[in-house]
């Protein structure tokens, strides 16, 4: 029989296989039960923690035939064939690979039809952080009137970067690390299916270096079984992942209490020589301490005979806190160097004989030079972005401008026969709805509600201020497909529902006591509308300062 990889085997096909996310589990199921299913989901979280399979879980349930308390039969003609992806109403789409607007568009096009089997159509798009914002933009009007037996499922490890639109119309959950203690139990669960023969320690092992994502500790535990078929054991896994075995952390940690620092600089020399790598071993030196501080205080904690050697040494429990302590700031200025090497060996240093290696320290020091240069020059980022900001709060303020002459002046102006001519021109923009480049202009005018029209102008609305926006921070371009449909130059302005209350309230009360509207010049130079528009629309401020997080860190970059 072909080999198939373990993740794939074992990929949860119930609420109940889905580990570590209880809370989403029971939410999610619940909602099925009472028959409460949005249109629209967002799973964010860390790669690995089962956004997907949950998602796919999920579709399953919502079309199950005989659904057993919220959960999927798994044997029903519509189970069997999700499970052996053979339906086509549950669509998966990879925004990584396909981030265009054709993909999103051609998703729209067919969101309309109805499911061919199942009583929902899903929609799984993983990592939707990746498309272009003229996707998000197409995405976002379907979601905002997303057909009743459509539901989408979005899945990101970044949802930071998803504009705030998309973010308001689903229901949000957010999938949290695994713990090691349940990626253990996941993986004893496959062990015993498998007949793997593994260490207790070594799936420790495995589930700790796996960092929180499940998927990862299944692929590991794969490699495992090929690289040392008969037995995994802990040096498997040291082999395989760059890590160091649990002795040698032992002896570092009594060396550290002997005062030994010839040996202990010799000996990380020596692992840093066969290319393991140092921040992951201060990290396992971290864990064992902690492990041996909880050793020291509730021995009966641990069953196995771990931590023997020091049982017999006098060790309280400050020494295990300053070694944690100093090992916990080295990890934190690893970052900020290239010499982790020469770090740790400072640490080291510093544990054993109390004071701190100058010369060392001196190299450190440059480190840091280049660091605050590095600094510096964040703080200039940091400028550009305020610029970015400003020139964002500019084209707020302008259009706010050209909002109220627009308005004005279409009022003064209002014409109720050029309304009903501009209503029936307006319906030529279906002719455009196809053209690959005017197409989503033409749609998007196609869906406003014209109010009120002048020779000159017309007020449009929208139910939604992201759709109002759309058209305004692309005014110049909706308006030479205005020209060619009313044939003659004209300008529009859109606003929202709500807006339109207020207007048309206002209008009445000034036709009431007999105040007019007079034309205003318009002395508005919009292009920095278009600008903005072309600079990545609506989320370019928010993209640049993702940008600046991803290059220097959260705490330096701040986020209103
Ligand atoms: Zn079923």
């Amino acid at each position: 029989m072909e080999y198939q990889a373990l993740y794939r085997k074992y990929r949860p096909k119930k609420f109940s296989d889905l580990l570590g996310q209880d809370h989403i589990v029971t939410t999610l199921k619940n909602s099925i039960i009472k028959d409460k299913i949005s249109h629209a989901y967002l799973f964010s979280g860390p790669r690995g923690t089962g956004k997907t399979s949950t998602a796919k879980v999920f579709a399953k349930a919502v079309n199950c035939l005989n659904l057993e308390a919220g959960e999927p039969c798994g044997s029903c003609t519509i189970c069997e064939e999700i499970n052996n992806n053979e339906i086509i109403d549950i669509i998966e789409i990879d925004a990584a690979s396909n981030n265009g607007v054709e993909e999103i568009r051609e998703l729209r096009e067919k969101v309309k039809y109805a499911p061919s089997k199942c009583k929902y159509k899903v929609y799984i798009i993983d990592e939707v952080h990746m498309l272009t914002t003229g996707a998000f933009n197409a995405l976002l009007k379907t979601l905002e009137e997303p057909p009743q037996h459509v539901i989408f499922i979005l899945a990101t490890t970044e949802p930071h970067k998803l504009p705030l639109t998309i973010i308001s119309r689903c229901q949000r959950f957010d999938f949290k690390k695994i713990s090691v203690q349940v990626i253990v139990e996941g993986l004893k669960a496959i062990i015993e299916k498998e007949n793997i023969k593994i260490e207790e320690k070594a799936l420790k092992k495995i589930a700790k270096v796996a960092d929180g994502a499940l998927r990862d500790a299944i692929s590991l535990l794969d490699k495992a079984v090929s690289y040392s078929p008969e037995l995994i054991t802990t040096d498997a896994i040291d082999e395989i992942c760059g890590t160091v075995s649990e002795e040698e952390i032992e002896d570092i940690i009594l060396n550290i209490i002997n005062k030994e620092t010839e040996a202990l600089l010799f000996q990380v020399n020596n692992i840093a020589n066969k290319g393991k790598n140092i921040q992951q071993l201060i990290e396992d030196i971290i864990y064992y301490l902690r492990d041996l501080l909880i050793f020291k205080n509730v021995p009966e904690y641990f069953s196995t005979d771990n931590f023997k050697v020091f049982s017999e040494l006098e060790l309280n429990n400050d020494d295990i806190y300053q070694m944690i302590d100093e090992f916990n700031r080295t990890l934190n200025e690893i970052k900020y160097t290239n010499h982790p090497l020469i770090l740790l060996e400072l640490a080291l240093i510093k544990l054993t004989t109390g004071v701190e290696s100058k010369e060392l320290k001196k190299t450190i020091e440059k480190d840091k030079e280049i660091k605050e240069e590095n600094l510096e020059k964040k703080e200039e980022s940091k400028e550009e972005i305020e610029d970015k900001k400003e020139s964002v709060e500019d084209s707020e303020e302008i259009l706010e401008k050209l909002k109220k002459i627009r308005i004005n002046n279409t009022l003064a102006l209002a014409d109720k026969k050029v309304l009903e001519e501009v209503k029936i021109k307006w319906l030529d923009l279906t002719s455009y709805s196809l053209d690959p480049e005017l197409g989503p202009s033409a749609g998007l005018l196609l869906d406003a509600d014209v109010k009120v029209a002048s020779a000159e102008s017309v007020i449009v609305s929208y139910p939604y201020e992201s759709m109002a926006l759309r058209i305004n921070y692309d005014i110049e371009n909706m308006e030479k497909l205005l020209h060619l449909v009313i044939g003659r130059p004209y300008k529009i302005i859109a606003i929202t529902e709500e807006e339109w209350l207020k207007i048309r309230g206002e209008y009445i009360g000034a036709l009431r006591t007999g105040k007019k509207y007079t034309v205003i010049k318009e002395d508005v130079d919009y292009g920095v509308l278009a600008q903005k528009n072309n600079s990545e629309d609506l989320k370019s401020t928010s993209e640049l300062e993702q940008k600046a997080i991803d290059i220097f860190g959260e705490d330096v970059v701040e986020i209103e």
